[in-house]
């Protein structure tokens, strides 16, 4: 199984994260290292990091022994693919404090989207993107934070939805072992990948293989679907309450090929706040 688990809040500091995620029975956790609606953060506080760390050590989740697997997602602002070179510039400089922030807390990974090409057209965004992320890895040589391209469910400009985009972009990077990919099944499914059949779920993955390797997706974003297949809308739902249904995310939960990667649910929390506790519940019922 993977390691099943959800994007817990960090308010109150990033350490709280851990205590949160294991009162619901996360395996696995994603967190925002600052508030993902804002440009800028104060730096993180010594005593901020010393909590996450420690708190991270001694945390195990339900079928796995601490420390805590932990990724981080990137703020919504950013917008590597932009042609407006203060919003490129912007987007550059707050990937590269996110990098530095996952690295002194000491997480591996970050997941961005990839970018929205505002009117350019996709050859210009990806360009873009690649001239980005190559000034973003410049600027932090030898960085141990891999970056996951996300893909998209293709809504208005948003790049990514394709994943032969991925590998496009992969191909232009000055330093391409540096990034990854985090599959989402939502965006997959909106995108026009049928997860309810195991020929839709084969063929998405044999496409990744092709554009860039299977190896490269590192982290799962596992949310169930508000609108039907091809929408191309991102709305996530909670697991078994959406267009894929169960039965579809337990074919990927269950595949020994990305059996100790994280999994995360991003899906709504309901009135009662409970709605991952009971999505991993769910989830953990069918194994
Ligand atoms: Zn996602
Ligand atoms: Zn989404």
């Amino acid at each position: 199984m993977g390691r099943l688990g959800a994007h817990v809040s960090a308010a109150g500091g990033v350490a709280k994260a851990c205590e949160r995620g294991a009162a619901i029975g996360c395996d696995a956790l994603q967190v925002f290292v600052k508030n993902a609606n804002a440009w800028r953060a104060k730096p993180l506080a010594e005593s901020a990091i010393e909590a996450f760390r420690s708190a991270r050590a001694v945390t195990p989740g339900p079928s796995v022994p601490a420390p805590l697997q932990v990724i981080a997602h990137a703020s919504y602002l950013i917008n590597l693919a932009s042609a407006v070179p203060e919003t490129a510039e912007r987007s550059r400089d707050a990937l590269v404090d996110e990098l530095q922030r996952c690295d002194v807390l000491g997480i591996d990974a970050l997941v961005v989207h990839p970018g929205a090409h505002v009117g350019q057209g996709e050859d210009k965004g990806l360009d873009a993107i690649a001239r980005s992320l190559d000034e973003v890895f410049s600027r932090l040589p030898g960085g141990g934070v891999t970056l996951l391209l996300e893909n998209t469910a293709g809504q208005g400009t948003v790049l990514g939805a394709d994943l032969a985009h991925h590998g496009r972009l992969l191909a232009m990077l000055a330093e391409p072992a540096r990034v990854g990919v985090c599959l989402d099944t939502c965006h997959a499914f909106a995108a026009g990948h049928d997860l309810r059949t195991a020929n839709g779920y084969e063929a998405l993955l044999s496409g990744a293989d092709e554009s860039f390797g299977l190896e490269r997706v590192m982290a799962w974003h596992l949310n169930d679907s508000r609108h039907p297949l091809g929408s191309r809308k991102d709305r996530h739902a909670n697991v078994g309450d959406g267009e894929i249904g169960l039965d579809g995310l337990a074919r990927l939960i269950d595949d020994a090929r990305f059996e100790r990667l994280p999994m995360i649910l991003e899906t709504p929390l309901g009135d009662d706040e409970q709605g991952h506790a009971r999505d991993l519940a769910k989830l953990r019922n069918l194994a």
